[in-house]
């Protein structure tokens, strides 16, 4: 039975790095029918804030990525909280204590700091100088007695130390550079080693799945697995995310939260997708696209690749398309919804009386959208009372020679105009340049402006159908009203 683990420290948001952590640890528990546990990494109390972890839940329940034991849903070794869990630590460093893999150390954090000073001036790198080891039976008995401070290092043997990574082969340590190290400290809490590896093994993690820069620490586990008896969990490092320019992915590049990519209208089962592929091959030749079900049944950690993965806002955009067009019109309208609504724009009728026009309105949007928020822009025309003019568009197709009495005479034609549909607009629209002795696409970019207030929109015809009769004929008025008042375009006008 496989059982993986994604262990956040709640110190900050889920950024991508971690979320792609998570999926691949989820995606390996899926794929084997095994066990995804989240637990909660928080012994740092000043830095970890309960806000922090439920951020990083909403961002695991936004991808989908749901844990079968952790936070709210409980299981057998609960607490999955460390900060519940300090007791076992400290039980754990006694127990390496009696059994003489670990010792009590004395030494005052003052009394390191000078030492290490001392060896750092005379170009020696300073390393634990087993001054407690040393102190006899009669000495340690002294200092419990007068309950002196003491931490508890563990013996690190000087001896290679190495192991088998799924994604990077073997990797191996020289031992004798690692110095004594403290897994409990002074004041009872325990280092990330001694706590990491004690729920790694209570837990029955089989496969430890984390972020290359764990790679060092690695060594340091592998000895307390050993003083612990425990078997070794099979380690698979991931490699560290990018940004275009090779540099460690940080804010410099955009968002890195994972809750920012869902605010701003990205959706999950495109995200999910796009990081799944980042590190990782499904090894299917060119193919992109795939489904949760798809990536469960190929996930295998030996395709994770040793090389460092780059975060382009390009490709994430390109699969959020891709997605944003498989989504059926129920769906679609759904998630546009909130987008809509924040802006003040979504009218309750869109989901009863006008549904199959708000689905058409978002067919015909559909192509020009990256992101679900990118509705808002594209179709405010079809959304709001007050039409936003572009001043540009303004001065180059309304203002232009002729314009005004063109609109007049495609306001007159289409009035009563029956069917009023695409192909009967259209030709009276070219009919009309027809008899008027102009260009078609000159009497087009002038309709276009008056009923949209841009440039560029979706085909002209169908925008206006969608729009409606009443609408087309009240905006071309609007748009001559503009075009007689001499002064500048106003931002906005009614319709
Ligand atoms: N809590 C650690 C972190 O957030 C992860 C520990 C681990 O995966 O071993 O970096």
């Amino acid at each position: 039975m496989i059982r993986v683990r994604f262990a956040p420290s709640p110190t900050g948001y889920l950024h991508v790095g971690g979320a792609r952590t998570a999926l691949f640890n989820w995606l390996l528990a899926r794929r084997h029918g095994g066990v995804f546990v989240l637990r909660i990494e928080d012994t740092d109390a000043d830095r970890s804030s309960t806000d922090m972890v439920e951020g990083i839940l909403d961002g695991l329940r936004w991808l989908g990525l749901d844990w079968d034991e952790g936070p709210h849903v409980g299981g057998p070794y609960a607490p999955y909280f460390q900060s519940q869990r300090l007791d076992r630590y400290r039980t754990t460093a006694e127990r390496l204590v009696a059994e003489g893999h670990a010792y009590y150390c004395y030494c005052s954090p003052d009394a390191i700091k000078t030492k290490r000073e001392a060896a750092e001036r005379t170009g020696v790198a300073w390393r634990y100088d087993r001054t407690c080891l040393a102190l006899a039976a009669a000495d340690i008995a002294a200092k419990e007695r007068a309950h002196q401070a003491r931490a508890v290092r563990v013996r690190a043997p000087e001896r290679r130390i190495g192991f088998d990574d799924a994604v990077h082969g073997r990797i191996e340590f020289d031992g004798s550079h690692i110095e004594d190290f403290v897994i409990l400290r002074s004041d009872g809490h325990p280092t990330y080693h001694l706590s990491v590896v004690c729920d790694d093994v209570e837990m029955g993690i089989t496969h430890v799945v984390r972020g290359d820069d764990h790679v060092s620490n690695t060594p340091k586990q592998l000895l307390l697995y050993d003083a612990l008896g425990a078997p070794v969990p099979r380690f698979a490092h991931v490699p560290l995310i990018m940004g275009p320019d090779k540099k460690r992915l940080s804010k410099r590049h955009g968002a890195t939260s994972v809750i920012e990519y869902a605010r701003q209208g990205y959706l999950p089962e495109a995200m999910v997708n796009f990081l799944a592929l980042l590190g990782w091959s499904p090894g299917s030749g060119d193919q992109e696209l795939f489904t949760r079900s798809d990536l469960i049944a190929r996930f295998a950690l030996e395709r994770i690749s040793g090389g460092n993965a780059v975060f382009s806002v390009e490709k994430l955009d390109w699969f959020n398309q891709q997605y944003l067009w498989m989504l059926a019109p129920d769906e679609l309208s759904r998630r546009v919804q909130p987008s809509l609504a924040s802006a003040g724009l979504w009218r309750s009728s869109y989901a009863a009386d006008r549904r199959d026009w708000f689905h058409a309105v978002l067919q015909l949007l559909k192509p020009r959208a990256k992101k679900l928020t990118d509705f808002v822009q594209l179709g405010q025309y079809f959304f709001a009372d007050e039409l936003v003019y572009d001043p540009t568009a303004v001065d180059q197709h309304l203002r232009a020679e002729g314009a005004r009495d063109h609109l007049l005479a495609v306001q007159a034609a289409l009035d009563d105009l029956d069917p009023f549909d695409v192909r009967t607009t259209e030709a009276a629209v070219r009919a009309m340049a027809e008899s008027r002795g102009v260009n078609a696409a000159t009497l087009i970019h002038a309709l276009r402006v008056a009923l949209t207030g841009r440039t560029a929109s979706p085909g002209l015809f169908e925008v206006a159908v969608l729009l409606g009769r009443h609408r087309v004929l009240a905006r071309i008025s609007s748009a001559v009203a503009l075009m007689e008042s001499s002064s500048a375009p106003p931002q906005s006008h009614p319709s």
